[in-house]
């Protein structure tokens, strides 16, 4: 995992990852959130009670059980750089679906690469609308956006990567009322979210094929 974070918001600007079967097992979740210890000096460490009373919950950009094979992995996911403030009907509904779905692709033997974040400023919890919370000030995202890449099998690479692959491109808001939506509700496109965040998702595979698979939306 990748964890660029942004000074100024105590949050990452995105996770990326690859799934597949060898990543799954069935160690007890870690459970234990903790500091990210490896943030360089200048930066604010956010502690996992900051999120105390927020009305957000602290939800997992790359998911505990996607990393299920061993303890240190599944504890990795738990160091507060994979987390943002998420509203509980959001990180239990239409995004746990989808990660559901990534998982049930992986254990049928494909390899996923996943790229997950959280966009703008201002979420709804149950205490409200909120730009911010706890005392670091941790930004709380508008939404959460996740693109997921799904090919045939384990160690493909980018040469993998075809005009058909299929890939699931998402923008959920940050907002209480959702549990019931599907994925599906918010299907987008890489194009979409490349204008959205202002960064080139699968900059490595040619342009000729990004062209293709960013214009296209999932099948609903
Ligand atoms: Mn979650
Ligand atoms: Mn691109």
């Amino acid at each position: 995992m990748h964890f660029p974070t942004t000074i100024d918001k105590r949050i990452a600007n995105w996770v990326s990852r690859q799934l597949n079967e060898s990543w799954l097992g069935d160690v007890d979740r870690c459970s234990s959130f903790s500091p990210d210890p490896d943030l360089p000096d200048n930066f604010v460490a956010v502690r996992p009670n900051d999120y105390s009373g927020s009305g957000f919950s602290r939800g997992h950009i790359t998911r505990s059980g996607d990393r299920s094979n061993n303890r240190i992995d599944n504890c990795s996911t738990f160091l507060m750089t994979n987390i943002l403030p998420q509203t509980q009907d959001n990180n239990g509904g239409p995004w746990l679906e989808l990660e559901n779905l990534s998982q049930d692709l992986a254990r049928e033997g494909k390899e996923l690469y996943i790229i997950s974040g959280g966009n703008g400023e201002g979420g709804t919890g149950t205490k409200g609308f909120a730009t911010e919370i706890g005392k670091p000030k941790i930004s709380v995202p508008a939404t959460f956006w996740k693109v997921v890449v799904v090919l045939d099998r384990p160690g493909l690479g980018n040469r993998g990567v075809t005009e058909e692959t299929r890939v699931i491109a998402v923008n959920m808001p940050n907002v209480p009322g959702i549990q019931k939506k599907s994925y599906k509700d918010y299907l987008t496109t890489v194009d979409s979210l490349e204008e959205l965040t202002g960064y080139d998702f699968l900059s490595d595979v040619l342009e000729e094929i990004q062209k293709v698979i960013e214009a296209k939306k999932d099948a609903e």
